[in-house]
């Protein structure tokens, strides 16, 4: 089974967030079974949200600004899950962790512009397609 832990906001918003993160393993990585989401929701953060490598093997860390509110708040949890699956699917490698050393589809795009990143453009084209199948459903 795939997990998802969540920490920080409102019972609200975390109630929220595990729905959308399930709903996200079964539209984005139906055949996985051992992804383990850690979600950070927080106003410590100067940005939407961001995605990182956890410690383990398909583990993942999400960091949400607790403060964005309707579709900005799900859009955001849907850009970041789409990392993950990017991840988990190995199509994306950021090897340094840290964008310095990243490969795309077996290509290396270290040190790409963050808007013409594959992974960004992939990530905001897909937001939204999330967003309006999500709509259809809730
Ligand atoms: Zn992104």
């Amino acid at each position: 089974m795939n997990i998802v832990y969540i920490e920080g906001g409102t019972i609200k918003q975390r109630k929220l967030v595990e729905r959308l993160v399930e709903w996200c393993f079964t539209k984005l990585t139906p055949r996985h079974r051992t992804i383990t989401v850690n979600v950070e929701l927080t106003k410590d953060i100067d940005i939407d949200g961001e995605c990182s490598k956890g410690g383990e093997r398909n583990e993942f860390d999400l960091v949400i600004n607790k403060k964005l509110t309707g579709d900005d708040f799900l859009v955001t949890i849907f850009h970041e899950m789409v990392h993950v699956m990017q991840y988990a699917k190995g199509i994306m490698k950021d090897l340094n962790q840290d964008g310095t050393k990243v490969y795309w589809r077996g290509y290396d795009y270290s040190n790409y512009q963050y808007r013409r990143q594959p992974w960004e453009r992939q990530a905001y084209r897909m937001q939204e397609i999330l967003l309006r199948d999500w709509k259809k459903i809730c």
